[in-house]
């Protein structure tokens, strides 16, 4: 693949929090953007960079050129970052009682009639699910263990070992979508990371990007997103970015971190 340089419009850091709108403007009339010499090899204290912090910079200016930290399809929820105060969804309903963010109703519905082209019965277990309802299974999860007999510490380390804390649910974004198929389900099986050993969970990973979903907490990057392997939770951030992460296996923390540091510059 052929690597395009770009200059980073200087001054862009002044610029930080604007829109891309902004951004594009300035990029046109300030910067000279185009196929230009390799950046330079020295940081600002003259010293050589590494092989490594040589690939980190050419990463950070390879980024989709269009996307931001702040666009509404890399909202990043994890356990680190609660959903934001006064977070209002704008949700459609696919199926009854399963809803997804409006915005991506129509690549999530294309995405699973192409499924259903290519022989697949897909199973959409979960989309949107709200604070209230993420909070009342947990507060009841925590009621169960205390009957039992547990600690109040130990009744919310076992109830959080299988339900997210209220606030830290990516699906309160409407952007994640739960699949598994429907033979999988029929079989008796639930959401488990095994549900991987499928054809249509294959299918699922070879398309996912084309149609701007990533797989959100893939094996080995658990200490990244601070979830477990998930085989079957998909996360919708647009094609482009979808393409990038995948083509350079990373997962929405570290995507986003790169935006903000080239932000940052
Ligand atoms: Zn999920």
């Amino acid at each position: 693949m052929k690597i395009k340089w770009l200059i980073l419009p200087i001054g862009l850091s002044l610029l930080s929090g604007c829109t891309t709108e902004n951004q594009r403007q300035v990029e046109e009339t300030l910067a000279p953007v185009g196929e230009v010499e390799k950046p330079d090899t020295k940081n600002e204290h003259n010293e050589e960079l590494t092989e490594e912090e040589q690939a980190h910079l050419a990463l950070i200016e390879s980024l989709p050129e269009d996307a931001s930290s702040d666009d509404w399809n890399l909202l990043l929820v994890n356990n680190w970052t609660p959903l934001p105060e006064g977070f209002e969804p704008n949700l459609q309903e696919v199926e009854p009682e399963k809803s997804v963010d409006t915005r991506i109703v129509e690549p999530f519905k294309n995405w699973m009639d192409a499924g259903q082209k290519a022989g697949h019965q897909l199973y959409f277990a979960s989309g949107y699910r709200s604070v209230e309802r993420q909070q009342s299974n947990y507060d009841r999860s925590i009621d169960k263990f205390k009957q039992e007999g547990f600690s109040e510490e130990k009744a919310i380390s076992k109830t959080e070992e299988y339900i997210a804390i209220p606030r830290r649910s990516e699906h309160h974004t409407g952007l994640a979508v739960d699949i598994v198929d429907q033979q999988w389900i029929a079989d008796g099986n639930g959401l488990t990371p095994d549900y991987d050993t499928q054809e249509s969970q294959h299918w699922l990973l070879e398309t996912m990007a084309d149609h701007g979903f990533v797989l959100r907490y893939p094996e080995g990057a658990e200490d990244l997103t601070d979830i477990h392997y998930e085989s079957w939770h998909f996360r919708y951030v647009g094609k482009e970015n979808a393409m990038f992460m995948t083509e350079h296996d990373l997962v929405l923390e570290e995507f986003v971190a790169l935006l903000k540091e080239k932000e940052a510059n």
